[in-house]
């Protein structure tokens, strides 16, 4: 089977690698069909987030159809479509035990596709606890962004605003900032976009939930979409990991500010005003208790339209385009600009059309 490896910061390799099979009764073996390029990925490549094990395979936001399975799974049968959930967890130990399965002590590394082989291959090895049967009114496409829809679910537990009538903010329209964008919009709270690539910004006008506006600039949001120049800030997704320090003479008392970018920035903040004006500055990554079933069944409900954030499928022997399409350029070991409106870019694997 083919699988793509990161080899060093800015060199990937699609390789032929031995083929996976069962070696223990609730194994589950996945023909991998789409895997959606991840921010995840991105960092590693460029070096911006330098965790990823040399010759490992990435990916990590897959579906597939099930390709082999143990002698006690009940839960799948061969030839199903399923959803991978990458994030695997024991259930036993004392951080499983406490509602921190994101840390469990028995798993082998941080995640598929960054510590230990992912999905950006032929096939994927799991566990039937960990593979999710998609309906046939979800396409596999669709299926992708269940993970990235979870690490939202996880952020979004954390949100509190003291009213659903608090100015919110999400920056970058890319796949997680559009997804916030829905996710907060479930809570009730209306935020604005906001986003100063124009292909992207143009991209995420068609994807919004009813009432959302997009806009090129925090001054623009405020005055079209408020109405008022000063309009206060009570409540930032920053998807960009670049915006705290900007930000935060701006943030209302009791405001929140929410980092979910990985790239290695810095920032200085005033701690008298975090204590006085009762500030909240939280991060927060990957899949907790029951968020990946949440954005399961978020998608599978139709309730978020999950599909139209796919903006470009690439085969997988055209990786080097499909990096490219959002700006991540393996030719150039840089990150460029992009040609076209863009979003959540897919790597098809399989010969699967759906
Ligand atoms: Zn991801
Ligand atoms: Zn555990």
């Amino acid at each position: 089977m083919q699988a793509l490896k990161y080899r060093n910061q800015w060199d990937l390799s699609l390789e032929e690698v031995n083929n996976l099979h069962v070696t223990t009764p609730y194994d589950v073996i996945v023909a991998v069909a789409y895997c959606g390029i991840c921010g995840t990925d991105v960092g590693i490549v460029s070096g911006e987030y330098p965790v990823a094990v040399k010759g490992v395979t990435l990916g990590h936001e897959a579906t597939g159809i099930v390709a082999e399975i143990g002698e006690k799974v009940e839960k799948v049968k061969v030839g199903e479509r399923v959803v991978i959930n990458p994030t695997p967890y024991c259930g036993k130990c004392r951080m499983c035990q406490t509602l921190r399965i994101n840390h469990c002590q028995n798993k082998s590394g941080t995640e598929s596709g960054v510590s230990y082989d992912g999905t950006f291959a032929g096939l994927y090895k799991t566990t039937q606890d960990f593979v999710h049967v998609l309906p046939d009114n979800v396409s596999l496409k669709a299926g992708t962004l269940t993970e990235p829809l979870s690490c939202i679910l996880t952020g979004l537990r954390k949100i509190q605003p003291a009213t659903m009538t608090a100015y919110s903010y999400v920056f970058g329209a890319g796949p997680m900032g559009l997804l916030y964008v829905w996710a907060l919009s479930l809570k009730g709270i209306v935020p604005v976009l906001i986003e100063n690539s124009p292909l992207r910004l143009e991209y995420a006008k068609n994807c919004l939930p009813n009432g959302v506006k997009a806009y090129a600039s925090l001054e623009a949001a405020k005055s079209d979409f408020f109405k008022d120049p000063n309009a206060p800030v009570d409540l930032v997704v920053d998807t960009t990991s670049g915006l705290l320090e900007v930000l935060y003479p701006q943030m209302a008392c009791g405001s929140t500010y929410v980092s979910i970018g990985l790239k290695n920035k810095k920032a200085s903040i005033n701690t008298m005003e975090l204590a006085d004006k009762s500030l909240t500055i939280m991060g927060s990554i990957d899949s907790m208790h029951g968020s990946f079933i949440e954005a399961f069944h978020l998608i599978t409900k139709g309730v978020i339209p999950v599909e139209k954030l796919v903006s470009h499928t690439y085969p997988i022997n055209e990786f080097t385009k499909a990096f490219a399409a959002i700006g991540c350029n393996l030719n150039q070991n840089q990150m460029t600009g992009t040609t076209e409106p863009n979003c959540k870019v897919l790597i098809q694997i399989g010969d699967y059309h759906d």
